[in-house]
């Protein structure tokens, strides 16, 4: 039987998410029964250790809407993503959410209509939050730090709920960095993006699954891989004290010269401490320029990507 191929995929990655499952499968098939648009599913198992793998199971093969992937353990959020991403059949755009119903699933067909006028990257903006305080304020101050320091445009308070064409699944899924950030990824990836603010829900069932650590990693691999400003800091740094150190010394000097008054000796080592102190530092931060350019030669990312050609072709008759 050959495979129909629908217009959309849903790509959901669950991690021990039992208590949540069948309220998604619920909102899910509304969604898919509701519209007139082709779509099926694709779930991805992060290696839970409770009853979701059993439940996706079951779901699959209850509805051929549904697929089911699982990885052989936990790997966490954006691998699960990844690997879902290269399961995608759909042929005209995905949409990313999270399990956990705090990205609406309803919004499938505003996200759609944004496709349909051509954006290839239609990301959710979070309009409001409904965690707490410290949370809310710890991703806020992240995402304004990224957007200051980042080489690229990274849109504040977005995050991985997003519809993105097929040729933008495809350009990510030949992208072999080993630390992603795909929201950073789908900035770089370019073509037409708009966002479209939406209020992020409540987590409808279970605890969140992204511990501090993870969510601190994830920090890193957003910082890490899309901006140089720790390497450019170092060295500014550097250079500020080898100048730092040689005022002290020009003023040493005049005091000396001028007045005669200064200790023997103390002079001449200060300003060997901090002039090298300011040498190391810079040292490290042109070390520092050749690792980034190593980092990104292995990563290997495209070049550039082309949007479209225009060549007048010559047409000949007869
Ligand atoms: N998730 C995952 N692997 C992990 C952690 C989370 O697949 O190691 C999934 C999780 O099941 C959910 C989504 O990623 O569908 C977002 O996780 P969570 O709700 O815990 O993140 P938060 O909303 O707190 O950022
Ligand atoms: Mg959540």
């Amino acid at each position: 039987m050959p495979e129909t191929i629908p217009q959309l995929n849903m790509l959901i990655p669950l991690y021990n998410e039992e208590d949540v499952f069948e309220e998604l499968m619920r909102r899910l098939t509304a969604v898919m029964d509701a519209s007139k648009l082709s779509i099926s599913v694709i779930m991805v198992d992060d290696g839970s250790r409770d009853q979701t793998s059993i439940l996706m199971k079951r779901q699959s093969l209850a509805d051929a809407r549904f697929t089911s992937v699982f990885l052989s353990r936990n790997f966490g959020h954006q691998l699960a993503l990844t690997a879902g991403l290269s399961y995608v059949n759909a042929s005209e755009a995905v949409l990313i959410l999270d399990g956990d119903l705090q990205d609406p699933p309803e919004l499938v067909e505003e996200f759609y209509e944004q496709y349909k006028l051509g954006y290839d990257v239609v990301y959710a903006v979070r309009k409001t939050r409904k965690e707490n305080a410290l949370k809310k304020l710890t991703y806020k101050t992240f995402y304004w730090l990224l957007k200051k320091i980042s080489y690229l445009d990274i849109p504040l308070d977005s995050g991985d709920f997003s519809m993105v064409s097929r040729r933008v699944v495809d350009e990510m899924n030949q992208m072999g960095e080993q630390s992603r950030f795909l929201r950073g990824m789908r900035s770089w990836i370019g073509y037409q993006q708009i966002g479209v603010p939406y209020d992020r829900d409540e987590r409808q069932a279970g605890a969140p699954k992204y511990t501090i650590g993870k969510l601190i990693e994830l920090a890193f691999n957003g910082i890490f891989n899309f901006s140089f400003f720790p390497v450019k800091l170092i060295t500014n740094v550097g250079l500020l004290t080898i100048v730092g150190s040689l005022i002290y010394l020009i003023m040493t000097l005049v005091k000396k010269y001028a007045f005669g008054q200064v200790p023997e000796g103390f002079t001449a080592i200060i300003t060997v401490i901090i002039l090298f102190g300011g040498v190391q530092l810079v040292s490290i931060g042109i070390l520092g320029e050749y690792i980034i350019r190593i980092f990104f030669q292995v990563k290997n990312r495209p070049l550039f990507i082309v949007k479209n050609i225009i060549h007048q072709q010559q047409i000949t008759d007869g």
